[in-house]
């Protein structure tokens, strides 16, 4: 079975079970069919062996005065008379008369003439077997007077029965096998629409693992079955992936771009140094740019990992109970050592606020908003550190009195390898606010940055 496609599966199984709905109704049709041929039959028997039974009257002697087609027999010094109503053979019903000794007096008994009339039979239908067939029987003691011990039967073939059976018997042979096969057909049919889609499906996969072929969609329209919900949920899979895909080739081709600058830079450096003797001063120049750039090349190979590490770390994030304000108030403590550009950090922190959440990571995030404040501040200036919680959330800000960023250039300082002026400042990676972003993600909180231009910057951390 595994080997068949599954329209062939439903199929067979639809049909196996339609032959054998069929085969039931067939035999159900018979039996119920022979049952009520067999009781309109006997009934016919009874109503014809009763009715005639009116039709026999005793005479004393010949009138003439009596019907002309009425029949005269004699019997006993006397007659008796069959009416012209007495009904020979009427729905297949023969009916005889008999004396009291079982001797036919009129009438045609096709079951054996001169049979034992036996009293226990009476009003009683019996099935009695001859060589010509079987025969059903109906026995009716004549009464009245000069009638008594004469006896009545009907009698019916069983032959009328199977005829009436046979034809309905020959009506479902020519009937039911169109149903079946139309049935089949049907399903058949019906079966081939409902798996068309997933046909569909299969082709769009097999092009995109043949061509790689991203943008392919199934586009199945005007449905809401489970094959339609299938076909829904593939394609926006493929969305999904082709998001992601795109994502990652524009990351590597960012970061070779990225690596790019500093390497050539090192390559001019060093060709310069070599192309002609030059002074001690010239080799120390080159040298000094070259560490720079070696520096800067490894800071950006730092935070690439950095940020590839979360990224994907993901899935196995631990997150703890952690006292806020205390890892607040220790990362402060630790950069306000820094010094850079004479600038000094200020706090504002309520205590003891509590979150749950990566200790590692809200560490980066401070860690890189701080840094960004000194990298991006004045001479002198200063950095101030708050965090309260207000209704239920908790705010962290790190805001700077430092050169700003541009109105236009705000909504994409989050943006991988985005830097807002590459010739401001040289060191930088462009990614130090893509890791806050994703590890707000991580922690389902929220970053946002205002700034006014040359005024200095915000940036808060909503959790
Ligand atoms: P970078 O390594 O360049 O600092 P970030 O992702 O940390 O990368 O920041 C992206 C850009 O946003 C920076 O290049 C800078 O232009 C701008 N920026 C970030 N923080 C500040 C700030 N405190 N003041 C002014 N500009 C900032």
């Amino acid at each position: 079975m595994r080997k068949f496609t599954i329209k062939a599966k439903i199929t067979i199984w639809f049909s196996a079970l339609i032959i054998i709905v069929a085969t039931v109704l067939f035999a159900m049709v018979i039996f119920i069919s022979d049952t009520v041929i067999i009781n309109n039959v006997k009934d016919a028997l009874i109503e014809t062996v009763s009715a005639n039974a009116e039709e026999i009257e005793y005479h004393a002697k010949y009138t003439d005065s009596e019907k002309s087609d009425d029949l005269y027999i004699e019997y006993l010094d006397a007659y008796i008379v069959i009416e012209n109503d007495f009904l020979n053979m009427s729905k297949g019903v023969y009916t005889a008369l008999y004396d009291e000794n079982g001797n036919l007096l009129y009438g045609e008994d096709f079951i054996s003439a001169g049979l034992d009339i036996i009293e226990p039979n009476a009003g009683k239908i019996q099935t009695i077997k001859t060589a010509h067939g079987s025969y059903y029987a109906f026995d009716v003691r004549l009464t009245g007077a000069g009638l008594d011990g004469l006896w009545l039967r009907g009698s019916v073939s069983s032959r009328e029965k199977n005829s009436s059976l046979s034809a309905i018997v020959n009506l479902s042979v020519l009937v039911i096998p169109w149903i079946v096969i139309l049935a089949i057909a049907g399903g058949y049919f019906l079966a081939g629409r409902m798996l068309a889609p997933i046909n569909m499906i299969r082709k769009t996969a097999e092009e995109i693992s043949g061509g790689s072929d991203l943008s392919r969609r199934i586009g199945l329209k005007n449905g809401n079955d489970e094959v339609h919900q299938l076909a829904d949920t593939f394609d926006s899979m493929l969305e999904r992936l082709e998001k992601s895909f795109n994502i990652e080739k524009q990351f590597t081709s960012d970061v070779s771009h990225e690596l790019r600058t500093p390497l050539a830079v090192i390559l001019a450096q060093c060709e310069y140094a070599l192309e002609e003797p030059a002074g001690e001063n010239d080799y120390i120049e080159a040298l000094e740019s070259i560490q720079r750039q070696g520096n800067r090349m490894s800071d950006f190979i730092n935070d690439i990992l950095e940020f590839t590490r979360i990224e994907q770390g993901r899935a196995d994030m631990s997150m703890e109970k952690l006292n806020f304000s205390n890892l607040v108030a220790e990362i402060c403590d630790e950069m306000s050592v820094i010094k850079e550009k004479n600038i000094s950090i200020n706090t504002e922190i309520e205590p003891n606020i509590e979150i749950t959440g990566n200790r590692a990571l809200l560490t980066r995030v401070l860690n890189n908003l701080i840094s960004n404040a000194y990298k991006y501040g004045k001479e002198n200036g200063y950095i101030k550190v708050e965090l309260y919680t207000r209704e239920d959330r908790t705010l962290l800000s790190v805001t700077d009195d430092g050169i700003g960023i541009p109105e236009d250039k705000i909504d994409k300082i989050f943006d991988r390898f985005y830097r807002a002026d590459d010739s401001r400042n040289t060191k930088g990676t462009g990614l130090g606010l893509t890791i806050v972003k994703e590890i707000a993600d991580l922690h389902k909180a929220r970053i946002a940055a205002e700034s006014i231009e040359g005024a200095g910057s915000k940036f808060s951390f909503i959790i």
